[in-house]
């Protein structure tokens, strides 16, 4: 085997691990967007969107999994690793990937709305700061969009019927208003 399909299969493992990661956030009703950190081949920390449950705006995936592996290697410079992630990174996290001077960023999906990795801007490989990751893109993208569009397509089903049993609960409640009072 070649090293461009050796590198792919493991790309491909690394990033099936990140999706587990999102099906976590998928199963608390979160956005569903997972990731990874791996250092000689070995993960060295997870992480999944926590923003809702945890009511913060740092709680995106690869900000955890930033957080968990500079624990783990004791030093803020995560050289010599790569992310996983399932959704292009957005500026925040992007940001935050460039300060660690991580090696490589691997991206399942594109993301069109908030996208930090090529798609909006590219923080990561901004040719102005000190530090450019290697980006690599559409590794697995298929199982990363369909469990975005499997949360959302959800999502939409919900707010239509909380929005139907509303407007019935709110039907019912004028019928119950315009009713003759009954003798006390
Ligand atoms: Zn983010």
């Amino acid at each position: 085997m070649d090293k461009i399909a050796l590198t792919d299969k493991t790309d491909r493992r690394f990033m099936k691990a990140a999706l587990k990661q999102a099906e976590k956030a998928l199963a608390i009703g979160e956005v569903p967007i997972g990731a990874v950190i791996v250092q000689d081949g070995k993960i060295i920390a997870r992480g999944y969107n926590r923003r809702n449950t945890d009511h913060t705006t740092l709680a995106h995936a690869e900000i955890t999994c930033i957080k968990k592996a500079c624990k783990k290697v004791g030093d803020w410079r995560l050289e010599g690793c790569t992310l996983y992630c399932t959704l292009e990174p957005c500026q925040m996290c992007a940001g935050a990937l460039v300060q660690s001077r991580i090696d490589r960023v691997v991206i399942g999906a594109m993301s069109p709305k908030s996208g930090c990795g090529g798609t909006l801007l590219n923080i990561l490989q901004n040719e102005s700061f000190n530090h450019q990751a290697q980006v690599d893109t559409g590794i697995l993208e298929e199982e990363c969009t369909e469990i975005l569009q499997r949360f959302f397509k959800a999502l939409r089903i919900r707010n239509k019927e909380e929005k139907k049993a509303r407007k019935a609960a709110a039907l019912e409640e004028s019928r119950r208003l315009s009713l003759p009072e009954g003798p006390l």
